[in-house]
């Protein structure tokens, strides 16, 4: 069943598709008065519908039913991440919204090489809703506004609620650490985790140094270097549930 995203979802009634769902629904699916559809809200919700209207340019769709339906991880999983560049940033995402991160922060760190802009962080969240459909997720991922390291730092020292909670485990990746199933033995089977993630030239030992004094446990991957991306999935899959 083909899904939509309708930011603005009303409990019943006949809607108007935004225009870039309608112009995909129309012109690439060809869906026809009738056709069954899923609408989601991106905040938990999703929307049984059928198409009640069809022209060139608008749909309409008439809503049968809404549910909240949860596809989450009971773990929130935050990656804080040096991106890395071109169709490798497009695949991190796409990944990190299948396998169930709650949110992605892009770092600026020393050895960074691909700088999170604004126009970064919007096409990263056309890439979330684009994943969100294939996967059925109904929550987006958050993309977080881009950080230095040190504000990164200095926003967990203050306990920033979009960040961590209280019993959130920090972890920085950083070969030479303990293992990721050591790593969380120490929080129940619902408990947070916020992790850090380097650029390719990895993070320097001053960086995972503040990390560790701030209370991030450094973490190993094991014994072969993985690229930025491989790093993000091999833990998404590791620590959602
Ligand atoms: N050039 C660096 C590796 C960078 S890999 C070096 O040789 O050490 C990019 C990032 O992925 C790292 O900063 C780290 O956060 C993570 N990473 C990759 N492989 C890892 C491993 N085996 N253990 C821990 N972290 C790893």
């Amino acid at each position: 069943m083909h899904r939509c995203y309708c930011p603005d979802l009303p409990d019943t009634g006949i809607i108007a598709l935004p225009p870039e769902e309608a112009h995909h629904a129309g012109s690439v699916l060809r869906l026809q008065v009738g056709d069954g559809l899923v609408l989601f809200d991106g905040a938990g919700r999703e929307a049984q519908a059928r198409v009640y209207s069809a022209s060139k340019k608008t749909i309409e769709v008439e809503i049968e039913s809404v549910a909240e339906v949860n596809r989450e991880s009971r773990r929130k999983l935050t990656i804080a991440i040096a991106l890395p560049k071109g169709d490798r940033q497009k695949w991190l995402i796409e990944k990190c919204v299948e396998l169930g991160v709650a949110q992605i922060l892009p770092l600026d760190v020393e050895r960074s090489v691909a700088k999170a802009e604004k126009q970064v962080v919007e096409r990263l969240e056309r890439q979330v809703i684009e994943a969100s459909k294939q996967c059925r997720r109904n929550t987006l991922m958050k993309i977080l506004d881009p950080m230095k390291w040190s504000e990164f730092l200095k926003r967990i020292a203050s306990g920033d609620s979009e960040l961590i909670n209280n019993d959130c485990l920090k972890l920085i990746a950083h070969p030479g650490g303990i293992s990721v199933q050591d790593a969380l033995a120490k929080v129940g089977e619902d408990g947070d985790v916020i992790v850090a993630i380097g650029p390719e030239g990895g993070f320097t030992e001053e960086e995972c140094a503040s990390a560790v004094d701030s209370g991030f446990e450094q973490l190993s991957l094991g014994a072969r270097i993985l690229r930025i991306e491989t790093a993000a999935i091999s833990l998404a899959a590791q620590i959602c549930n």
